[in-house]
């Protein structure tokens, strides 16, 4: 075969995407080599999804043995690697039950399935009722896009999924005044990825837990950004002062692997009778084989400590560089899932900083229209974080010019 550019995707590929002008040939912890040989400091791990950075060794042994034993075997079977996830995974978190997915969508598809068919079976086909928040984001399916309420994603495919409405988010007054008996379910990030890197309001989430209460409502968090240490701790629930009724997972989850997660408890897992839902390859041994490795490696307290301390770090090292660049208004977010807003100046200026830097060897992501944002493997090192903050600052002054 003739070798391949990145030219060659605009003829072969949907044109969903627009990828950087280059091809990956591989990558190891925190860099990327493209075919032409140059090296990237990846400050992106595949969106949040490479907890460990690329190819760890650890997970390289995993899948070679697992891959010898199991590598699918449908659901009418149970099986230890399967099995084995779910007992690792349930007492590191407030949840009984599991059920395994392949992606955040399909992780959110079935949480909001399972929460109209609860409040369906408990009171009847009336309590339908969805809240969401806007600039959330829950995934690709008509279903879930359309629960996400960004309008551009979901319009023109025909008629919507109904009984859904959008409100502001971190807005207690707003959603006081909308949720009724008759929601049967609420749902939201913990901090907002996709939108900008928002975190809740601790005071909201505690306002938004008693109505949903007070109402029989479910309250779902979409953690398939936030979870899997990405924030710190195992799921950013934890740093926050209420517990959802349902925590979807997925992203650093499989190390790199296709996998998600949907948890709640035995209660209202037990509206999933048996024929109700399912997924082919959900649950597949090789994946949940990684998983395993992926819990207990977070799970050691030294792990998540550290991503806390490095969060920190590259916190403070980006407020310096606000000040000394005054291109950065504000630095949020928690672990190592970190949001700089541009100042008004560099507003529309964010997709010439990511190729800038992509162009000087660092890969960043953006959020919303105007935020950069930083989700690195949560091995980086410090040294790693400096030198990628060496270049930005370099962007950023280029760009001033
Ligand atoms: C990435 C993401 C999703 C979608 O996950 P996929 O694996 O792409 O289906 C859903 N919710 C949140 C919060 C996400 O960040």
């Amino acid at each position: 075969m003739k070798q391949l550019t990145r030219k060659d995707f605009d003829h072969l590929m949907f044109p969903t995407y627009v990828p950087m002008d280059m091809l990956i040939k591989k990558a190891h912890g925190c860099y990327v080599w493209d075919t032409e040989g140059k090296r990237y400091l990846d400050f992106t791990a595949g969106i949040a999804v490479l907890c460990l950075g690329h190819t760890p060794d650890g997970v390289l042994k995993i899948i070679k043995k697992q891959s010898a034993k199991l590598l699918h075997c449908s659901n009418i079977f149970a099986n230890e690697s399967t099995l084995g996830l779910a007992a690792k995974l349930l007492p590191h978190t407030a949840f009984e039950r599991v059920f395994f997915v392949n992606s955040g969508t399909e992780a959110n598809e079935a949480a909001l399935k399972l929460a109209r068919r609860t409040a369906f079976d408990d009171y009847g086909a009336q309590k339908d009722e969805i809240i969401a928040f806007s600039h959330s984001f829950h995934g690709r399916t008509f279903f879930s896009v359309c629960v996400a309420g960004q309008d551009q994603y979901s319009d023109g495919f025909g008629p919507k999924p109904g009984a859904i409405t959008h409100i502001p988010f971190n807005d207690l007054e707003t959603f006081k005044k909308t949720i009724s008996d008759k929601t049967c379910a609420v749902i939201l990030e913990p901090v907002q990825g996709e939108g900008g890197i928002i975190p809740a309001d601790p005071e909201f989430l505690k306002g938004v837990r008693k109505l949903c209460d007070e109402h029989h409502a479910l309250l779902i968090f979409d953690e398939v950004q936030t979870g899997i240490g990405r924030c710190g701790t195992f799921f950013c629930y934890e740093q926050t002062p209420v517990v959802p009724d349902i925590l979807t997972a997925a992203k650093g989850l499989g190390s790199g692997l296709p996998i998600g997660a949907v948890l709640t408890s035995e209660k209202i897992a037990a509206h999933f009778s048996p024929g109700t839902h399912g997924s082919t390859f959900g649950g597949n041994p090789l994946a949940c084989a990684v998983g395993q490795y992926v819990v207990d490696t977070l799970t050691k307290p030294a792990f998540l400590q550290d991503v806390r301390d490095k969060g920190e770090f590259l916190r403070a090292e980006l407020k310096k560089l606000a000040q000394e660049t005054r291109s950065i208004t504000e630095v949020r977010g928690r672990g190592l899932l970190i949001g700089a807003e541009l100042d008004d100046a560099y507003k529309a200026k964010a997709s010439e900083i990511q190729k800038l830097c992509f162009k000087h060897g660092l890969l960043i992501l953006l959020a919303g229209h105007d935020v950069l944002r930083f989700a690195p493997a949560l091995n980086i090192s410090k040294d790693q974080l400096l030198q990628g903050l060496v270049i930005l600052k370099q962007v950023l002054n280029e760009i001033k010019q």
